[in-house]
């Protein structure tokens, strides 16, 4: 290689690897993940659609972090308590299961989690768990039936933590029985398995079933510190102690 060669390959790597690091230096939007502690910019989620929301080091997206958050200040909710995680989410059985005397996970799909149970119709006895953790899995199935089981195996004082895809200005949710297919449940409902799009009904579906409701909402200062949906929400049912 001549000189020249090898000066302008040399060059060439340096300003490569430069640009590089340049481009894992905190830019201009620094969050810190509140999770795993990382500080600096967010990267995309959701096939690009959302901007600065994924931790790139725990990988945690918007609405984990919005638990975390909740979590931080209501630990009780599973401190030493019975927990049933349903389609369990790494980050969130990472996050609970320390907390928990006992931590089971539970999925319609065999081999996804502890148990196979259909949250339609739960295969355990009444009053038998302290806390259900259900996020995005109502907007999948017959919520009136599945909110009703989550009554029921809770115990006395017990919690559901829900989370689900949710437009809050619309007064009703969107369902629509002649809308099957997975091309169809994607235009209408924003992905192929989802019979609904919540609107603001939701209260009133969670408060059917039995439950007593406070909602936990994503704010400032905490969206722009750690990267938040504005105004994401943890439905926080309970079941009445008395
Ligand atoms: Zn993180």
């Amino acid at each position: 290689m001549s000189a020249f060669g090898s000066w302008y390959w040399h060059a060439l790597v340096t300003a490569s690897y430069v640009g590089s690091r340049f481009r894992k230096l905190p830019r201009r939007y620094p969050r810190i993940c509140n999770i795993c502690g990382y500080e600096g910019s967010f990267g995309p989620a959701g096939k690009g659609t959302r901007n600065n929301a994924k931790c790139p080091r725990c990988k945690s997206a918007e609405r984990y972090r919005l638990f975390k958050l909740w979590l931080d200040r209501q630990p009780q909710a599973f401190q030493g308590k019975d927990v049933l995680h349903f389609a369990p989410e790494k980050s969130i059985t990472a996050l609970v299961r320390p907390l928990a005397r006992s931590y089971r996970t539970a999925d319609i799909t065999p081999g996804r989690a502890d148990r196979v149970l259909n949250i339609e119709a739960i295969e355990l006895p009444d009053a038998s768990v302290d806390a259900v953790i259900c996020f995005h899995v109502l907007e999948h199935v017959d919520d009136a039936k599945a909110l009703s089981e989550m009554f029921r195996i809770l115990r006395p004082g017990g919690t559901a933590a829900i989370m689900v895809p949710i437009v809050e200005g619309w007064a009703r949710s969107y369902e629509n029985p002649a809308i099957i297919t997975p091309d169809q449940r994607t235009l209408h409902f924003g992905q192929f398995d989802h019979v609904r799009y919540y609107g603001a009904d939701l209260r009133a579906r969670i408060r059917a079933a039995g439950f007593e409701l406070e909602e936990f909402t994503a704010e400032e200062p905490d969206v722009f510190r750690h990267g938040l949906i504005r105004g994401e929400k943890v439905f926080v049912a309970a079941k009445s102690a008395g």
